[in-house]
């Protein structure tokens, strides 16, 4: 049983030797180069004074470099602090010293930004590049040169730390996630233990993975496929025209993206023309995706569809809805985040801490085999949301009857209107609805009389003519009068961050600016 990052590809090449294990850029990789590159890697760490608990942060696009990095961080019993490329030079500057990097490993394409973010620092550390041609200086392979390819005579404990993730900042700046061995195997061990399938994801599988491995769902989604011992191909980003491409090209049966990924994927022309027959099911998640969204997806796709609600903090996967709960379910039942995976336990509490009846919207609480080990450097916040063994989301919901999860809004993003609590991401499903609505985000904004007011901000479709009564009229049918916005505000576009996920501090601040 694979229990560790550094001991999974030994285990699965000793089985699966020359079978891909991945394919990069149209490169295989077998699972017997993975433990041997991954053990070069390992042992080119310790020579460079890498020592057991020191971060090694990776900048840039997948490639065979970084993932083989990976495992070579994991043997060497380093943490492995993945980058968000999108992020600005400030941000990147901020996380490399929160989580106190001594090597950097980057990418042709983000080796430019690599200056300015040195600059945003007090000093610049140790730079290699990944991913680039043999010739390029300090390219890895070179790096790694006269490194043994054996494995490195160390013990390894599921319980350390192996990553450090960072959250996606939609709320705030991002906090640095530590993340143990087991948040990476624990819920795929209980999918065994229960002998669930799951979605069919077996050996015999070929899987895609475009959605970045610096979030907690790309990198669980990576360790997933190579821990099965199925054959994953790992697009550098996300292309919608390549991913079509190599869809049919290597008979993909399973994907994973996020809603603002299937947006742009089902609007992509050739989507019509594309050869899908392969593919078995979607999973799809990482933020509230809108009834018509995944409606247009299922029909589009023609696969099985699976939802995951999860956290960086929980190790991704808490809750499923599985593809049997899409089928013949009721229109309602699609509104679910889903059922917890085997091992999870779901509670919802009140303001006080007191667990709520079903139905009944509160906190959700989490209790995970995979959840983290606790925020880096930050005590006071680790406290606050890892409470035992429960880690409070930050998300308000409710669970139906049937254990059926629902996940409102965030806890942080509620509007109290006339003391009625109101999520605004009902609301923007309801007015997404509308043919002629590209985009919508739902703030509170402050009102003499209500407290709250609601206020909807619209990107409209290129050429409609849509006007404030429209969305009013769309909207009055749909909900209670209370939820209708009081005002409707047209723009040229939304502030999301680099996880496509709107950022309604940015959008709240205007309206709100000296009186909080
Ligand atoms: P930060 O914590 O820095 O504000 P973040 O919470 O967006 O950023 P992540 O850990 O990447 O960072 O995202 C987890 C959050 O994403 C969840 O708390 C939830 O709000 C949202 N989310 C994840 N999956 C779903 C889903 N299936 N449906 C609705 N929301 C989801
Ligand atoms: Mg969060």
């Amino acid at each position: 049983e694979v229990t560790t990052l550094a001991t999974l590809p030994a285990l699965r090449s000793q089985r699966l030797g020359p079978k891909a294990a991945l394919i990069v850029r149209d490169e295989p990789l077998s699972y017997d180069a993975l433990e041997r590159r991954s053990n070069q890697a390992a042992h080119a760490l310790r020579r460079e004074g890498i020592h057991p608990g020191a971060r090694v942060a990776v900048l840039g696009r997948e490639s065979l470099d970084s993932l083989v990095l990976l495992f070579g961080v994991a043997k060497a019993r380093a943490v492995y602090v993945g980058l968000n490329w999108r992020l600005a030079p400030e941000e990147l500057a901020y996380i490399l010293e929160d989580s106190g990097a001594q090597l950097l490993f980057v990418d042709e394409e983000s080796a430019a930004l690599v200056p300015r973010v040195f600059e945003k620092m007090r000093g610049p550390l140790p730079v290699v590049r990944v991913g680039a041609p043999l010739s390029a200086p300090g390219a890895f392979a070179h790096w790694c040169e006269g490194a043994a390819p054996t494995p490195l005579d160390m013990a390894y404990d599921p319980e350390e730390v192996v990553v450090q993730l960072y959250t996606s900042g939609t709320t705030g700046r991002p906090k640095g996630v530590l993340l143990p061995h087991r948040s990476f195997l624990a819920i795929s061990h209980a999918l065994e233990a229960h002998g669930e399938c799951w979605i069919g994801w077996t050996e015999a599988s070929v899987s895609m993975l475009f959605v970045p491995t610096f979030h907690i769902g790309g990198l669980w989604w990576l360790v997933r496929g190579l821990a099965l011992g199925s054959t994953q191909v790992v697009l550098r980003s996300f292309e919608p025209a390549t991913i079509l491409s190599s869809l049919a090209r290597y008979r993909v049966t399973h994907t994973c993206m996020v809603p603002a990924m299937m947006q742009i994927l089902l609007g992509e022309p050739g989507i019509h023309q594309a050869d899908l027959s392969s593919l078995k099911a979607v999973v799809y998640g990482g933020a509230p995706i809108s009834t018509a969204l995944l409606e247009k997806g299922r029909r589009l796709l023609g696969c099985d569809f699976a939802q995951i609600y999860g956290m960086t903090e929980t190790g991704n996967c808490a809750v499923c809805l599985r593809p049997e709960d899409h089928q013949n379910a009721p229109a309602s039942r699609l509104r679910a985040a889903g059922r917890p995976f085997p091992g999870v336990q779901v509670r919802v509490l009140d303001e006080q801490g007191h667990e709520v009846p079903p139905g009944t919207i509160g906190q959700i609480c989490l209790n995970s085999p995979a959840r983290m080990a606790g925020y880096w450097h930050q005590p006071e916040e680790t406290q606050k949301t890892l409470v035992g063994e429960w880690v409070m989301t930050g998300d308000a919901g409710y669970v139906d009857a049937e254990g059926f999860v629902y996940i409102c809004d965030r806890v942080k993003d509620m509007i109290i209107s006339a003391g009625e609590n109101i999520y605004p991401a009902e609301i923007e499903n309801v007015i997404r609805s509308h043919p002629e609505v590209a985009d919508v985000a739902v703030i509170g904004v402050p009102d003499e009389l209500w407290g709250e007011a609601v206020k909807a901000l619209v990107v409209k479709q290129p050429g409609s003519t849509l006007r404030a009564g429209d969305i009013l009229r769309h909207t009055r049918g749909a909900l209670a009068e209370f939820k209708v916005p009081k005002s409707v505000e047209f723009t040229e576009g939304l502030p999301r961050n680099a996880a496509g996920k709107l950022l309604k501090g940015v959008l709240r601040e205007p309206y709100w600016k000296g009186r909080e």
